[in-house]
Parts: C-alpha cells; sequence; structure tokens
C-alpha cells in the first residue's frame, strides 16, 4: 500500500518533518509519496513554494523503495512551461497535478480563499473552477494523476459544498474524458471520506471515469500531519473496486499496482 499525497515540511502550510511521516507510514506498514507544495506564481511571495535543490539534497538519503520524492504541482496556464521544465529537469518518482487557484476575468482567485466566491452562484464558482481544471489537463501532459477533484467542495462557503456529479456531468465528463485519453491516473483524495454526502457523489464521479476509459488512479492522503497518513485508505481501496479501476502509485514517474 502506498500513500501518494504526503505534505512535509517543504510545503509552507506544514510542518512536519519528514522523519514523523516515514516513522508514522512505517507503522501502519505503508509506503509515501512526499507531494510537497509547489505552486509557481502563487499570488502571495514565497507561500507554497520550495527549493527543490535543497527539497533532493536533504531527503534523497531518505529515499528508498517505501519513500518515494514527489511534488504536487500547482497547475495554472501560465505557468506551464516553467512547470514543464521542472518536469523534465528533476528526478521526480511522481508529479501530481493540482488546481488550487482559478482564473476568474484575468485574475488569479486561491479557491481556498472567500474572495473568489463573494457575489457569485455556487453554480457560477464550480463552472469556472472546472473549467480552469479542464484547461489544465489538457495542456499538462506531463503530470502523472489529477489531484483532488473535488477539492472545491472542502472549501466553498455554501451550506451545501458538493460537487454533484449529476449538477456538472458535461464538465466533469470532459476532465475525466482528457485524462483517460491521456492514460493517465486520477487521484481519490481520502480527506473528504468523513462527510456523508461525499461518498456516493465521488463513486459516480470514479465510476464515470471508468466508462470513459480511465483505468488507474492514486490514493492519497493529503497528510499534512503524521495521524492521517493512510487514514481511510480501506475506503479507497473499496471504492476503487467497485467503479473498476486499478490503484497504482508512480515510481521513476511509472505506476507500478498496489
Ligand atoms: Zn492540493
Ligand atoms: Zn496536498
Amino acid at each position: 500500500m502506498f500513500d501518494s499525497h504526503v505534505h512535509t515540511s517543504f510545503s509552507t502550510d506544514c510542518i512536519m518533518p519528514l522523519k514523523d511521516a516515514i516513522s508514522s507510514a512505517n507503522k501502519n506498514n505503508i509506503g509515501i509519496i512526499i507531494t510537497d507544495h509547489f505552486d509557481l506564481k502563487y499570488m502571495v511571495k514565497d507561500r507554497f513554494i520550495f527549493d527543490i535543490d535543497k527539497y533532493f539534497q536533504e531527503y534523497t538519503p531518505y529515499r528508498n523503495k517505501k519513500v518515494l520524492l514527489g511534488i504536487e504541482m500547482g497547475m495554472r496556464e501560465d505557468v506551464i512551461n516553467e512547470n514543464r521544465e521542472i518536469a523534465s529537469k528533476y528526478d521526480l518518482d511522481f508529479i501530481l497535478g493540482s488546481v488550487h487557484v482559478v482564473n476568474y476575468d484575468g485574475k488569479y482567485y486561491d479557491i481556498y480563499a472567500e474572495e473568489f466566491y463573494e457575489g457569485r452562484s455556487k453554480k457560477e464558482c464550480y463552472i469556472n473552477y472546472l473549467e480552469g481544471i479542464l484547461k489544465c489537463v489538457k495542456e499538462y501532459d506531463f503530470i502523472d494523476s489529477l489531484g483532488h477533484i473535488d477539492y472545491i467542495a472542502r472549501y466553498a462557503p455554501f451550506e451545501d459544498r458538493e460537487i454533484y456529479y449529476d449538477d456538472y456531468n458535461e464538465y466533469i465528463d470532459e476532465i475525466l474524458n482528457a485524462i483517460a485519453k491521456s492514460e493517465k491516473a486520477i487521484e481519490i483524495n481520502t480527506r473528504r471520506f468523513n462527510e456523508k454526502e461525499a461518498m456516493g457523489n465521488l463513486q459516480k464521479i470514479y465510476k464515470r471515469f471508468n466508462e470513459l476509459g480511465g483505468k488507474i488512479i492514486t490514493i492519497g492522503s493529503d497528510s499534512h500531519t503524521a495521524q492521517s497518513i493512510g487514514k481511510n485508505f480501506d475506503l479507497a481501496i473499496n471504492l476503487a473496486e467497485l467503479c473498476g479501476l486499478k490503484p497504482v502509485y508512480f515510481r521513476n514517474r511509472k505506476p507500478e499496482y498496489l
């Protein structure tokens, strides 16, 4: 078993030392892929970015079959060339491509920040978000897996934050289709597995991925603390099975079956 989405102290929102992540993974008898936040051009200087050379210098001694080195690459249209260069320059095991910021009317907004939602309907915001992901998955042909497609449902300030497949099926289908066609993976992110609505809805999304020709998924806890590493992975495996998808992890940028 592999947790393919773990943050450590190279992420500016995380203080967990690599050693703590490794001992938690050993206790749970799973492997981990470190995916620290790398969001180029983030609107706050020095936030969600890190020095990749330093990352390799510090973490390479710990790298082995059960501790792999990746990044969570923040995808946006205006940094694609820089990101492509990073992807080819560094000896990463895994690139998880995630959308954390969205372009609305020429300005970038953090999905996490309330400002993005001010004066706009849920539908408008969610479509904006999904269109942003679609553009990125079409252009970022160098990622391995698409991170947390349901990310917006964590933070949107609406009473019902769920990103229902049935309400956004045309947009979600296009995203899933693009990933399936390029034979990439999509992540099952276990972060929202404690929300009752989420499970049934996520099942619809991942099932649809399979119907559209998708085959593989990565599983990630998106841990920022040691306690949540590998959390709810039994549910994620179960979900993948129900949807006819094969769990994999990436090593040296190639999928290996779990
Ligand atoms: Zn993320
Ligand atoms: Zn993350």
